[in-house]
């Protein structure tokens, strides 16, 4: 008999990645339209934990009028003889892993940015308790992880009572992460690799450094250390550095291999430190996306939080959505807020002096992390709100981008008279064809023909159908 007999819906990895859409949603917790929602996880003595105990303190889904969203928080405590605070990372990411196991539920994101959704298909057949999911939640993570003993869970949907745990849990993520700061790539033999969101981005490799926490915010080095060495066949991994084959864009050989075979073949190169070339793949979970904007050849950064459109007229979901799917996107990075901390954020780039445009929210967050002498050069939606506000702010301001302006200014006043020498002749009339390499079918996925910054003009276009030969 399955261990889930009692509980009304399907339960199991096949269930991983299902999409719930908003018509077919009966609740919805966290996401954009709630400011407070979390999710937590302590390590705490034997003695403090009642095991499978689960408490629901505020209205529980049955008692929640359908098609609103709602605040939450999940707050798991957890005690076992080798279990230590190193580990509350790792074991509260797989609160993701474990909700979307459940038939009818979808969990995106992580820490104090969830979201959930709960179908109403789900709900019909019985789902109605956050009872249930509690009992779910301690059978999957004792069988799953052994080294938890004993497990008590409490979901919160009082929203004062959601907002007051809100900032507790802030500080615990905080101290987290001070604690994984400091360590240099160079310090360490060995990075470790998370595949957890290969179920959304079945490409996805998560590469975690001492310098480059997880796209997610939510696993550090030492985290994803801790997990790889309790749960070797778990999603965390360890990786090899290998040789190191270019220290400013950071890439390693041995990252390039292990990357190459975990997503199955699709990704053979990997710069860990670019948003250019070979950039990290982004699955969807991560906290923020850097985007690149031509007219001032700098970077903007969004994070999931920010409802406003960026200076380029895009808000974070379609910026996300040009970033996500366990893709390399030539100037889309999805990245950490942790890693915008980090002396080697965006190094082969610029760094900070190539970023332009933050909100302002995310700016105060990682102040004390970026030189000095840029904290009031680098805009805001404050100061910007389309491409011409931004380019007149940076230069007004000095931002170190504007010499970037003026170089390339030079060099194209260098090269122009050599060019008018030579006039240029008229353009010919193109007639350009495109032809699928023989043997390419739509079961492989056919071909993709991708046009960055490109202005097309054509009097009229014609697509032929190939004849059979
Ligand atoms: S974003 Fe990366 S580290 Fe975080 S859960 Fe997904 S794959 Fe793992």
């Amino acid at each position: 008999m399955s261990m889930f007999a009692d509980i009304p819906v399907g339960v199991g990895e096949v269930y991983s990645g299902e999409r719930i859409r908003w018509q077919d949603t009966h609740v919805e917790f966290g996401g954009l339209r709630v400011p407070y929602k979390f999710e937590l996880v302590k390590v705490r003595g034997i003695s403090e934990v009642e095991d499978g105990k689960v408490t629901v303190i505020g209205p529980d889904i049955k008692d929640l009028e359908p098609q609103k969203s709602y605040p939450l928080g999940i707050f798991i405590e957890v005690a076992g003889s080798q279990l230590e605070e190193e580990l509350e990372g790792v074991i509260e990411r797989r609160i993701h892993e474990y909700t979307n196991y459940i038939e009818g539920m979808m969990h995106l994101n992580q820490r104090y940015d969830i979201w959930i959704r709960l179908s109403k298909r789900s709900f019909e057949k019985g789902l109605n308790s956050f009872h249930m999911v509690g009992k779910i939640y301690s059978r999957l993570f004792k069988m799953e992880l052994p080294i938890i003993e004993r497990i008590q869970i409490t979901f919160i949907t009082d929203p004062e009572k959601v907002k007051e745990m809100y900032d507790y849990a802030l500080k615990e993520y905080e101290k987290r992460d001070a604690r994984a700061r400091g360590l240099k790539d160079e310090e360490v033999d060995a990075f470790y690799g998370c595949t957890l969101c290969q179920s959304f981005a079945p490409t996805h490799v998560c590469v975690i450094t001492p310098q480059r926490y997880s796209n997610c915010g939510a696993i550090s080095w030492f985290d994803a250390r801790a997990s790889a060495r309790i749960d070797p066949k778990g999603p965390v991994f360890r990786i090899e550095k290998g040789e190191c084959l270019d220290p400013v864009k950071g890439e390693y050989s041995g990252v390039n291999e292990v990357v190459k075979m975990k997503s199955g073949g699709e990704i053979g190169r990997v710069w860990l430190y670019s948003a250019f070339g070979h950039p990290h793949t982004s699955c969807g979970c991560f906290e923020a996306v850097a985007f690149y904007i031509p007219e001032v050849d700098g970077f903007g950064i969004v994070h999931r939080g920010f409802a406003e459109n960026t200076p380029i007229g895009l808000p974070f979901s379609k910026l996300a959505d040009s970033t996500a799917g366990g893709r390399q996107v030539d100037g889309f990075h999805g990245i950490s807020i942790e890693y915008m901390r980090s002396p080697k954020f965006l190094q082969a780039d610029g760094g900070w002096e190539r970023v332009v445009w933050v909100p302002s929210a995310i700016l105060e967050r990682v102040k004390d992390f970026i030189p000095k002498h840029l904290i009031d050069k680098v805009a805001t939606e404050k100061d910007a709100k389309n491409v011409e506000e931004l380019k007149n702010f940076l230069a007004a301001r000095g931002h170190p981008i504007v010499k970037r302006w003026e170089e390339k200014a030079k060099v194209e006043a260098v090269a122009r008279p050599a060019e008018e020498k030579v006039a240029p002749p008229a353009a010919p009339e193109v007639t350009a064809e495109v032809v699928a390499p023989v043997g390419i079918s739509a079961a492989v996925g056919g071909f993709r023909i991708i046009l960055k910054n490109a202005k097309i003009k054509a009097e009229r276009v014609k697509i032929i159908r190939a004849k059979e030969k």
